[in-house]
């Protein structure tokens, strides 16, 4: 690390091994990030972000660090933001300089992620992002098709697109604007754009994540473009493959000469490299000055931000689930709570609470505890409608989540103690089967997705007979015969 001038920043273990493979070390991932600082602090600049560390290298456990970490010093620069969909804060780290940035990587930051909005205008995306991810037995070669057909459309209204490689295994098109814009107008427009495409080009293009119809698709993900959503920088290296390859912007003429599936795919030397000879490709992405069409722009009806990851996963001319409505009034510290018996691919339970206008979600395995201090792991899901409350019957097969659901249990709560936000929630259920304290607390978060654990605390409460747990709290009906059933029923009005 002779080069290496950084006096704020006390690099520790350069020697440690982060890509196995190939011996890349610590020490290497840092100075990558020194030597394409001046190329990629323009795009961080003012942004907030998202890291992920790799502690112990590519093959060991990462995380997603959203916010600061406790030992980040003071001569960091962090910016807190008030996330509408938890209710609590997060503290995230803006890389405006150098140091900063040399910090990151040697906290294991290897990748990193900002946001699409720049500091204090959290409400305003600086671009669009067409975020193109090949399903199972498709490549880059196929996400180049589909970017040449995005093109087509933005062509078509005027609008320039530039692309990058994400590094991974997809391909990522960002629309500048630099304009005033918001994210309803972005997403709207992103979406319109991914269902076009999907409805003339139905086997080569899926606009929401069912599983199913991505086989040998891209997925055009235009959720990405929501006030929580982040995306791999340009030039942040990547942990997702053998070498360190790196997020890169390519010329369009590059995407269509494109041959092998590995095509495309630049490690940190040829990345230094490449930026020598043709400079920053996406210089213009930080200042080309666009507008979207009127349509997006005007006016445009806001969408829950919150319910975008339900939205996005679901195809609602297929699915009888609830249509994405938040509602408008949002109580504090009470509200109504669900147990949906779910038998998906793996039997489950769905454990929903309602908060700041939507359902508060986690998939646990095996359901809600009555024995006093047992502890059962709760992984969060996406927001859920409210509508979900009283949703019950068949989700298609095919759909994310198909299969049978039963409302287990319904009722109200009380938050006794603690904040979404902050990872603690002191509850006190009154359903019909589940009467009594419960304790749920985070315990980590993984791939973007926290980690929960629900404990009975106060008293035990009597076991669930079978009996019970096979019994819809709605219509009595077992998991049998609501599969028999094969309808959908959501009660409204009651409460
Ligand atoms: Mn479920």
């Amino acid at each position: 690390m002779a080069r290496a001038k950084i006096p704020e920043v006390k690099f520790t273990n350069l020697d440690k091994v982060f890509f196995p493979k190939l011996g890349f070390t610590k020490g290497q991932m840092i100075q990558y990030y020194l030597d394409v600082a001046p190329f990629i602090l323009p795009h961080l600049r003012d942004r907030p972000v998202t890291l992920i560390r790799y502690p112990d290298g590519i093959e060991s456990e990462k995380f997603y660090e959203k916010n600061a970490p406790k030992f980040t010093p003071a001569w960091i620069k962090t910016f807190a933001v008030d996330r509408r969909h938890t209710s609590g804060k997060t503290n995230y780290i803006v890389i405006n300089d150098a140091p900063t940035l040399a910090w990151c990587a040697n906290i294991a930051g290897i990748e990193i992620h900002p946001f699409l909005h720049r500091i204090p205008r959290l409400e305003q995306p600086t671009h669009v992002v067409f975020d193109l991810d090949p399903g199972e037995g498709s490549d880059i070669r196929t996400c180049a098709r589909v970017a040449f057909l995005v093109k087509a459309i933005t062509d078509s209204l005027g609008l320039r697109a530039f692309p990058k490689v994400s590094g991974s295994k997809g391909v990522q098109l960002y629309v500048p604007l630099n304009t005033k814009t918001n994210y309803a107008a972005t997403s709207s427009f992103a979406k319109a754009v991914a269902e076009l495409l999907q409805q003339r080009h139905p086997n080569l293009v899926v606009a929401h994540m069912a599983k199913d119809r991505r086989r040998g698709r891209v997925l055009i993900d235009w959720s990405q473009n929501n006030i929580s959503k982040t995306t791999v920088s340009v030039y942040s290296m990547r942990g997702k493959r053998a070498e360190p390859f790196i997020s890169m912007p390519v010329t369009w003429d590059e995407l269509k000469r494109i041959k092998g599936a590995q095509a495309l795919s630049f490690t940190p030397m040829a990345t230094l490299k490449r930026l020598k000879k043709k400079g920053d490709l996406f210089a213009s992405v930080l200042t080309l000055k666009q507008e979207l069409p009127k349509a997006f722009s005007a006016n445009f009806a806001p969408r829950s931000p919150a319910l975008e990851g339900y939205e996005a996963k679901r195809d609602f001319s297929t699915t009888k689930e609830p249509k994405p409505i938040a509602a408008r009034r949002v109580k504090q510290g009470a509200g109504r709570f669900v147990v949906q018996k779910h038998a998906a691919s793996h039997l489950h339970y769905d454990f929903r609470l309602e908060m700041d206008g939507t359902l508060k979600s986690w998939a646990v395995p095996k359901g809600v505890p009555t024995k006093l201090g047992d502890k059962r792991a709760a992984f969060a899901v996406e927001d859920h409608p409210l509508g979900y409350l009283r949703f019950e019957g068949t989700i298609p097969k095919g759909q994310y989540g198909g299969g049978t659901v039963m409302v287990w249990d319904i009722g109200t709560y009380k938050l006794l103690d603690g904040d979404y936000g902050a990872g603690s929630l002191k509850l006190l259920l009154v359903g019909r089967k589940l009467k009594g304290e419960w304790h749920m607390f985070k315990i980590r978060s993984r791939d973007d997705k926290d980690v929960w654990l629900i404990a009975k605390s106060g008293q035990a409460v009597k076991p669930i007979s079978a009996r019970q747990d096979d019994s819809s709290v709605l219509t009595r009906r077992s998991m049998a015969r609501i599969a028999k059933d094969n309808d959908a029923t959501w009660k409204s009005g009651r409460k």
